[in-house]
């Protein structure tokens, strides 16, 4: 084993100490537990390096030598799960800690095996503290700590790269890509969350691993784009991916050139730093208005081509969407449930902007109105053609009235049903109103 160099209270500077009251308590108690039981166990990943830095973990992971069926015997309130990479969770209080077996990396002799094209396809190889550390991403997720002696362990200099600010890949950065090419974006999402900067070697070899995105099980991929896009930094990250070309290899149907450099439309900036607002404000999200953002510009031209032959609106919007649904589905795999959120939020905000007198009610009633609300809203901000401004401030008014009031302006709007607000040209039965 390599020497352990240790994170002791203002051993390497004043901002590697972790202040115990900041760390959860239900973490120190699952090391405790797995020690008391004579196992090592340490906090490890994300969780130290946020703590060291000054941020709130998202969650906290222990590494232990301890096998899962140890872990299992040891925590009542606990399950193995995952087959691919077996991990155990352990309930403690309300949290829930992510407690893996040490292991090793997966071309150290160990029976893990690749697959031709070097991905990792199973990881369940146990090994000791040191190719633990070794088989993990970047240096600053590879610092281990223990609460109870506040010793840490650092075998790749995670600490230095942590004072610089950069993400460094462990080992060859090409190979550690290809192993694991949502790596690609684990770099741009802490780039994003932490402001870091990547290492000279791993950026070339980002650069040049990109691609293989298009080979990770498009159901990990949805995963990942929830991370990507959920984290408080959304529209950086958003910037980040089309800036490194990553974007449109998720969603192929935004781009007409791969080959061609990708600027991020106005429309998903916009939506992300919504979303990204909601979330700083402890705000809910949900995971379909972002899809229904991000997947817009495409599902907008079939509709337009769908009208433009003759179908109607709402039979187009749904058309398109399905369309666009099957296609999107080949790179990242949204769930049928989540979908259909998104369609109805494309249908709503469809009504908002047709505004029917005899509908108003229900369409303020509908349980997707405020989706649909702040989706015109946000195409309004975006400069988009057919959400006018005097539009939403009408759904904005209409929301904050009185009963009299609002029947006045639904009176008002059958006296001029003629008239959009924007001053457009309005049929009783629009057919191509869906721009
Ligand atoms: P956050 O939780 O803030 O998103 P994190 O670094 O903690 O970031 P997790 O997904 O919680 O990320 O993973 C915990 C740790 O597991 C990481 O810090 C890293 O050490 C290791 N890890 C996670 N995913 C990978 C991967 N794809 N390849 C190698 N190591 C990984
Ligand atoms: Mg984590």
């Amino acid at each position: 084993m390599p020497p352990v160099s240790v994170i002791e209270e203002n051993a390497v500077s004043a901002e590697h100490s972790i202040d115990p009251d900041s760390i959860s308590s239900s973490a120190v108690a699952v090391t405790r537990a797995l020690q008391d039981a004579g196992f090592d166990a340490w906090l490890v990943g994300g969780c130290v390096r946020d703590l060291l830095l000054g941020l709130s973990p998202k969650d906290y992971d222990v590494a232990t030598d301890a096998t899962p069926v140890e872990i299992r015997a040891i925590f009542r309130r606990s399950r193995i799960i995952g087959r691919r990479f077996q991990i155990v969770h352990v309930r403690m209080g309300r949290e829930l800690i992510e407690v893996t077996t040490y292991r090793k990396p997966p071309n150290s002799g160990s029976s893990s095996s690749k697959s031709d094209n070097g991905r990792i396809l199973d990881d369940n190889e146990w090994g000791d503290l040191h190719s633990d550390c070794l088989r993990r991403d970047f240096t600053v997720n590879a610092l281990y700590y223990d609460p109870g002696s506040d010793e840490g362990y650092d075998q790749v200099d995670g600490l230095v790269d942590l004072e610089d600010r950069i993400i460094r890949m462990i080992g060859n950065p090409k190979v550690r890509f290809s192993e694991d090419p949502v790596r690609i974006l684990r770099a741009i999402r802490f780039m994003a969350k932490l402001g870091f900067t990547v290492e000279e070697q791993t950026d070339i070899a980002l650069i040049a691993s990109k691609h293989l995105l298009t080979g990770v099980p498009a159901a990990r991929l949805y995963d990942e784009v929830l991370k990507l896009f959920h984290h408080g930094n959304g529209e950086t990250t958003g910037q980040l991916m089309s800036q490194y070309g990553v974007f449109p290899l998720l969603f192929p149907m935004l781009a007409d050139d791969l080959d061609k450099p990708f600027e991020l439309p106005e429309l998903i900036c916009n939506g992300l730093r919504n979303t990204d607002i909601r979330i700083r404000a402890n705000k809910p999200v949900i995971p379909a208005f972002l899809f229904a953002v991000c997947l817009w510009q495409p599902t907008k031209s079939k509709i337009e081509q769908l009208c433009a032959e003759g179908c109607p609106a709402i039979p187009a919007i749904h058309q398109a969407a399905e369309s666009v649904f099957a296609h999107v589905c080949e790179t990242v795999a949204i769930p049928r449930r989540v979908w259909s959120i998104v369609q109805e939020i494309w249908e709503l905000e469809y009504r908002l902007r047709d505004r029917r007198p005899k509908f108003i009610g229900k369409i303020l009633e509908n349980r997707r109105f405020r989706a649909a609300y702040d989706f015109l809203e946000l195409r309004s901000r975006s400069g988009e053609a057919g959400a006018d401004v005097e539009l939403v401030k009408w759904w904005e008014t209409i929301q904050n009235v009185d009963e009299a009031e609002k029947q006045k302006m639904i009176e008002s709007l059958r006296g001029q049903s003629s008239r959009k607000p924007g001053g457009n040209r309005r049929r009783r039965r629009p057919k191509n109103n869906v721009e």
